[in-house]
């Protein structure tokens, strides 16, 4: 299984020095807050991909 999210910006202080945690795969660790967090991939949604730009709602 190939997991590969790797993350531009710390979702907690928004700091790019991010490398990768000896946690595991999908962990990560900010040196800037020092914080470590996994990213998860949940799955695709049910819904799909939708254009946001349409406007209203014309269906
Ligand atoms: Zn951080």
């Amino acid at each position: 299984m190939s997991e590969r999210a790797a993350p531009f910006y710390c979702p907690y202080c928004g700091d790019e020095d991010l490398r990768p945690s000896e946690e595991g795969h999908g962990a990560w660790e900010c040196a800037a807050c020092n914080r470590a967090f996994r990213l998860k991939f949940l799955g695709l949604l049910a819904r799909g991909v939708q254009r946001a730009d349409d406007g209203g709602d014309a269906a």
